[in-house]
């Protein structure tokens, strides 16, 4: 059996199962045949909605730097902190690697990873002809998910806030708010994208 031409076959991101694409009517959805998960999705309207949750957590994030995340209270000592501070708390000898990994994985990769969506996607979502640079950009988004972690940091400061809980007065600050909704809008972003039908807009409007 001659194999179908690469760029129409669609991996499963969960099972690597292939299959064959096909164009969608609007509105529809295509399912992995072995392990049932979402391959395809034809909804128009999709990209903008990511493009929007792309924005949101851009700004959320910008504010989830900036804002105080933790305030503690013990003996009459005040402290407020914001990631920023969290993080240069290890600026010593050794532990500069640290820092640098820890900012990287936790600020610095996820505003790439939107920055660089929302530079492929927002042409598209106008019907314009793509940026320069859009189809990297957006392989750039997708190849740095392993590698951003805010989530991992989230639940790393609850677990140390449950334990410092019994010994100072903990107050969470908007920072904290912040990151969380960072992580839900992403997990919510990352479901939503259509990998094959944004790659064939890219395609598409660069031939
Ligand atoms: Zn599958």
């Amino acid at each position: 059996m001659a194999l179908p031409p690469l760029d129409d076959l669609v991996a499963c991101p969960q099972c690597d199962t292939l299959h064959n694409a096909a164009t969608l009517p609007p509105g529809s959805r295509a399912y992995c045949q072995r392990c049932g998960v979402v391959l395809m999705t034809s909804q128009p309207a999709a990209m903008a909605r990511i493009l929007s949750l792309a924005l949101t957590a851009f700004v959320l994030m910008l504010a989830a730097i900036s804002f105080p995340f933790l305030s503690l209270d013990a003996g009459g000592l005040h402290n407020a902190t914001s990631v920023i501070d969290a993080i240069m708390a290890f600026n010593e000898g050794l532990a500069i690697p640290l820092v640098v990994a820890v900012a990287f994985f936790i600020i610095v990769i996820p505003l790439m990873r939107l920055g660089a969506l929302i530079y492929a996607l927002g042409p598209l979502v106008r019907e314009q002809p793509p940026r320069a640079g859009a189809r990297i950009a957006f392989g750039l988004a997708e190849r740095l998910r392993p590698w951003s972690m805010a989530e991992i940091f989230i639940v790393g400061v609850t677990v140390a806030l449950i334990k410092v809980a019994g010994m100072a007065a903990v107050t969470i600050g908007p920072a904290f708010w912040a990151f969380a909704g960072v992580v839900i809008i992403t997990v919510l972003k990352d479901q939503m994208i259509c990998r094959y039908s944004i790659w064939e807009a890219l395609d598409q409007s660069a031939a």
